[in-house]
């Protein structure tokens, strides 16, 4: 992909997970090229730090405390964005929780559930909520975050896997849908990223081993240009290239 930053001035970007990690440094991309940001998390401190920095560098945000749980909530900022814009160009779909690392006989169900309601539920209803307002886009653009582990499906990872899988099946299908319109759909496999969810999945790694989320989200900005062709693929950030799905033989 093109190393050449996207001209976003004007257009409308809403990314969940904006307080910390890979969401963070997107969102400060998408505004430093000029996007106006809508920022979703909980956590207060961490979506006023990216307000402080965006604004500091002449951009402008809105932010969204919300827990992702809260689906009427999901529901209210597509309801919200439609009022005060009538259109949104940019959904990043990137809040995600990681669970637990263990057998899947070891799982709590409620650790399952929780992965599964915001990673799939959480999504889906998102992008429900927002999809009308993609549409009236005269170039959305969806990036919704998966994982290596969808594909891998490694021992310990299953819960996590099953909902990373489950959500770049639900971006292909909405890819699908929308072929024949202006709107481009993709799916994102950052690879290992010096973040909290990453801490939390490989304690004893060093995280100086691994890239910084804003080498990362400056690979994954090119997905959000109007110019953008390819829908309903994978960007793979460490091969910095789209690779298709392959169907099993
Ligand atoms: P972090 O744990 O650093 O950040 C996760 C973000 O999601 C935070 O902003 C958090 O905000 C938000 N979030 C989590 N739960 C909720 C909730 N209930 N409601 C609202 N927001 C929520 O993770 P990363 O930056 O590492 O991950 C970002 C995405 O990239 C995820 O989808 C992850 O699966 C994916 N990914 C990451 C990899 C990595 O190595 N880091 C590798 C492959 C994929 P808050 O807590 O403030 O609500």
């Amino acid at each position: 992909m093109t190393d050449t930053k996207p001209d976003l001035k004007g257009r409308l970007a809403l990314v969940t997970g904006a307080s910390r990690g890979i969401g963070y440094f997107l969102a400060k991309e998408l505004a430093a090229c000029g996007a106006h940001v809508i920022a979703v998390a909980r956590t207060v401190g961490g979506l006023e730090e990216l307000d402080d920095e965006i604004k500091a560098a002449g951009g402008e945000a809105t932010l969204v405390p919300l827990d992702l749980s809260d689906m009427a909530g999901i529901d209210r900022i597509g309801g919200a964005i439609h009022e005060r814009w009538g259109k949104l160009d940019i959904l990043v779909a990137n809040a995600g929780v990681l669970g637990v690392i263990a057998p899947l006989g070891h799982v709590e169900a409620k650790v399952f559930e929780k992965v599964m309601n915001i990673n799939v539920t959480g999504t889906w209803r998102l992008i429900r909520s927002v999809d009308p307002l993609l549409r009236a886009s005269d170039a959305g653009r969806a990036i919704v975050m998966s994982s290596g582990a969808a594909h891998s499906a490694r021992a310990f990872w299953g819960p996590y896997a099953a909902s990373k899988a489950a959500v770049e099946a639900m971006a292909r299908s909405w890819a699908d849908e929308t072929k024949n319109m202006s709107l481009r759909v993709n799916s994102v496999n950052p690879g290992a990223t010096r973040t909290a969810m990453r801490a939390q999945a490989m304690p004893g790694e060093d995280p100086e081993t691994l890239p910084h989320p804003s080498e990362v989200a400056a690979k994954i900005l090119p997905l959000a240009s109007p110019e953008l062709a390819e829908t309903g693929l994978i960007f793979d950030v460490k091969k910095n290239r789209f690779t298709r799905y392959q169907m099993p033989e």
